[in-house]
């Protein structure tokens, strides 16, 4: 990662990339979202395919010259099918927010009803948002979670179903920290003859690996980002059946996209072809585990989770009861200067704005993948919770810089 050729050609660009690499090795990512792909996955998206059109599918493209390109889409597929078992998989959707808005415009007429999760609780923009699209072109409601205990009320949700009579449901989140059924989703959306949209955005890692049960085969579609837990590059997917094969194809194009990116769907290829090999199946279980050890030692701290723990990647704080004048986002500010980067989050029947927000959002994706394991994640929680004890504490945050600054380096990512 020296960029020889953009230092030659463009050294603006080349000290603002190596600013973020650098920022990359001397920080904590723990943003949910986020992780740190191979270097392989990185080569093949700076490949030659960046300026290859082509657009259609592998063997049906409306542009010459697409041998290699459909080389690359096929593998991409082939280890997509084997990693999610899907019957039917597309590779090309930009990102996972073009992958639902594919699915919507294969599935749904403009002014459909959608049921989906609002953001405040963990649901996504582009779940029907006011301000998304989907917001604008559907008629979205919201459920929630139970505010006392965190999790999804299957209940509720089957109720507020037969009170709105939806035409598609969505399941999957962005702060959610446990299993979703999506047995009992699928029951709910079949009893008001409702399609499932089952959004593994942030748990497609876990879902490949087995440590999350999958809606694939359970869900009529499956939407899915490329470069959260199965870390092979930005991007998006979608897996169905081969019933809804045709309907999606010609929603991404000529529905809404162009020509693919297909440097992305190399690096899809190369980071599916990793996620197929036995030691992606211990990096997901490690994942989990790292989280439930960061999660327990925050609460020996004192602090709250939501739904108290976690099954997954993720753990939600919820800092009211324990620092009610503090916020989600004074801590996110505090714990940046010290190294450790994540976000304010908005918490079951939050009061303040999603910007500043009650709560702390905490992944360890990223980190398990610079080979954290659970006592290396015990010793950030420590780190956290002294922040969150005193963020505005020069000195707190001086020991807490030195402590990241020496996991940095026990730990350290593309040498
Ligand atoms: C991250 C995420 C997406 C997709 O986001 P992109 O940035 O477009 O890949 C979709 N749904 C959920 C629930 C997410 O968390």
């Amino acid at each position: 990662m020296d960029y020889e050729d953009v230092r030659h050609t463009d050294p603006a660009v080349a000290e603002a990339l190596d600013g973020e690499l650098d920022r990359q090795r001397s920080t904590l990512s723990m943003i949910a979202s986020e992780n740190h792909v191979s270097p392989a996955v990185m080569d093949a998206q700076s490949s030659a395919l960046t300026n290859k059109y082509a657009e259609g599918y592998p063997g049906e493209r409306y542009y010459g010259g697409c041998e290699y390109a459909d080389e690359v889409e096929q593998l991409a597929i082939d280890r997509a099918t084997e990693l999610w078992g899907a019957e039917y998989v597309n590779v090309q959707p930009h990102s996972g927010s073009q992958a639902n808005m594919a699915v919507y415009l294969a599935a749904l007429e403009p002014g459909d009803k959608i049921l989906s999760m609002d953001l405040t609780n963990g649901g996504h923009l582009s779940h029907g948002f006011k301000a998304n699209f989907a917001g604008k072109v559907y008629e979205v409601e919201h459920y929630g979670v139970d505010p006392d205990t965190g999790r999804l009320d299957y209940e509720a949700i089957e109720e507020h179903a037969k009170a709105f009579d939806p035409d598609m449901i969505i399941s999957g989140y962005s702060a959610y920290p446990r299993e979703v059924d999506w047995e009992r989703f699928q029951a709910i959306a079949e009893s008001v003859d409702a399609y499932q949209l089952a959004d593994i955005a942030h748990i497609t890692g876990l879902v490949a690996a087995g440590v999350h049960t999958s809606p694939v085969g359970v869900a009529d579609f499956v939407t899915g980002s490329t470069h959260k837990t199965i870390r092979s590059g930005r991007g998006g997917m979608i897996l169905s059946s081969e019933a809804h094969a045709d309907a999606i194809d010609a929603a991404i194009i000529p529905g809404m996209q162009g020509g693919p990116l297909m440097h992305n769907i190399a690096g899809k290829a190369v980071g599916f072809g990793e996620a197929l090999e036995p030691e992606f199946e211990e990096y997901a279980n490690q994942v989990v585990e790292n989280a439930t050890a960061l999660g327990d030692r925050l609460q020996e701290h004192g602090l709250g989770l939501v739904s108290g723990g976690t099954d997954t990647h993720l753990v939600l704080c919820d800092l009211r009861e324990s620092h009610p004048d503090t916020t989600g986002k004074d801590v996110e500010e505090a714990l940046e200067e010290t190294g450790i980067v994540l976000n304010a989050n908005t918490v079951p029947g939050e009061t303040r704005s999603n910007f500043v927000a009650s709560g702390i959002r905490a992944g360890t994706p990223a980190l398990t993948t610079r080979g954290f394991d659970s006592e290396a994640c015990r010793e950030v929680a420590d780190c956290i919770a002294r922040v969150v004890d005193a963020p505005d504490d020069g000195s707190v945050v001086e020991e807490v810089s030195a402590d990241v600054d020496a996991l940095c380096e026990r730990f350290p990512l593309y040498e």
